[in-house]
Formats: C-alpha cells, sequence, structure tokens
C-alpha cells in the first residue's frame, strides 16, 4: 500500500506520518509520502491558486497543477487500484467502514489537500474518485484530515499494529457498535475501585461483563 498526500505544506504532514502508527505503517512495507503540489506548477512563482471566477473573497487552487501531479504520482506507483481522494468540508463524513474498505479495496490512495477557499471543482469532477469530509467544521486546509484518515486507513492494513485482535473490539469495527471500558494498574486509585469481576479470572464472566458494558 502507498499513500500519497498531495499540499504545498509537506512539511507539516511529513512528521506525522514518521511517528506513532504510522511511522510503523512504513516499516512493515507501507509507503507514506507527503508531496510537494508547488513542483508541479507552471509559473516561475510556483503558484497553484488563482481569483475565482465570478468574483468572491479569497484564493482558489487550480486544476492544472493537481492534474499534473496526479499524473505523475500514478506513473512512478503503476498500481491498477488507486482511489484520488479529495478532502472537502461539503464531502460525504469519513467513516470507519471508508477505512476499512480503503484499506482493503487498493494499493494506491492519493489524498489531494485543499487551501484558501477550497479548489476548483474540476479537480472533483473529473480527478477525484470520492470526496470526503472529517466533521461538519471548516479547517484551513485538508492535511488534518488527509493525515487522520491515512491513521484510520493503515490501522485496518493486516501486520500494521502488532495485535490484530485490537481491531476486532475496537470502537466501530461494526457500525453502532462501541468498545468496552478499559482498565489497568492500579486496582484502586483513590478509593476509584476496577470492577471485580475483570480480576476474577474468569473470562466468561469478564466476556459476559464487556459485552452488557459497551458504552
Ligand atoms: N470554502 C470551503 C467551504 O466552504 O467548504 C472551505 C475551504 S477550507 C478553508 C480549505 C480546505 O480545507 C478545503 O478545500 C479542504 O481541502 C479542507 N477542509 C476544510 N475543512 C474540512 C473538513 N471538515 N474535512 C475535510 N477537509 C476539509
Amino acid at each position: 500500500m502507498k499513500i500519497d498526500i498531495l499540499t504545498i505544506f509537506p512539511e507539516m504532514v511529513q512528521p506525522y506520518l514518521d511517528g506513532s502508527i504510522l511511522g510503523r505503517a512504513r516499516k512493515q512495507g507501507v509507503k507514506l509520502n507527503a508531496v510537494q503540489l508547488r513542483d508541479f506548477a507552471k509559473g516561475k512563482h510556483s503558484q497553484v491558486d488563482d481569483t475565482p471566477y465570478g468574483g468572491g473573497a479569497g484564493m482558489v487552487m487550480q486544476v492544472e497543477p493537481i492534474d499534473l501531479a496526479l499524473k505523475k504520482l500514478k506513473s512512478v506507483f503503476r498500481k491498477k487500484k488507486t482511489r484520488v481522494i479529495m478532502t472537502s468540508a461539503a464531502g460525504k463524513k469519513f467513516m470507519q467502514r471508508d477505512a476499512q474498505r480503503l484499506a482493503k479495496d487498493y494499493d494506491h490512495i492519493i489524498f489531494v489537500c485543499g487551501r484558501y477557499e477550497g479548489v476548483d471543482e474540476r479537480v472533483e469532477k473529473h480527478l477525484a474518485d470520492e470526496s470526503f469530509s472529517i466533521g461538519e467544521y471548516v479547517l484551513t486546509g485538508g492535511e488534518l484530515p488527509a493525515l487522520v484518515m491515512s491513521d484510520a486507513i493503515v490501522r485496518n492494513i493486516p501486520g500494521v499494529l502488532g495485535n490484530e485482535d485490537t481491531l476486532k473490539d475496537e470502537s466501530h469495527d461494526k457500525p453502532g457498535v462501541l468498545e468496552y471500558p478499559q482498565y489497568t494498574k492500579p486496582e484502586t486509585y483513590k478509593g476509584w475501585e476496577v470492577p471485580s469481576v475483570l480480576t476474577s479470572g474468569d473470562h466468561g464472566k469478564i466476556a459476559k461483563w464487556r459485552e452488557g458494558h459497551r458504552k
């Protein structure tokens, strides 16, 4: 699996790709790459945005640099199952089932990070396969959404989490089903007790308690 994040701020994205679960995914052979969109701009100022047709505030990211970048990224990593994902506050809401599907069905995912007032609509219409929002609020750019989605996707790639059982009982693994409460040592803290069934050693009772206490 390869994930490319197309952005004008690769230096913001790269450190997160190198750390945490994403860093571990890299050690498992998952390639994670922040790609500078300006490298695909034609003018000598590497401009990737311009004023909106019809007037209005702010700047809009142009279609051409994104088109050229996508072509290049697809030609460098020539896998058949590529998915181009637009980050958009107006996209459909990204869900765990999307993370599971993308991890399973594709071997190259390219995120396009918008900035400014957004991205020329022709990117979504002609170049992107789907468009996702990570929630009903507006962020300054698509970098955090791309990282959030990358993290959720790579957790679902076999071998990335040390213990595959971690995925099985996690919240949202099945739609609408949440995790049960977790506790660790000490058994008592400021008089706050761990439920005694969890220290009983009776696995049947523990499983039943957990099922009945899902959040
Ligand atoms: N004018 C746009 C609108 O009203 O929908 C918002 C543009 S926003 C300032 C700049 C970029 O941040 C967007 O093009 C998108 O890539 C990204 N973005 C902002 N909020 C997002 C969200 N909730 N989910 C995914 N991407 C988001």
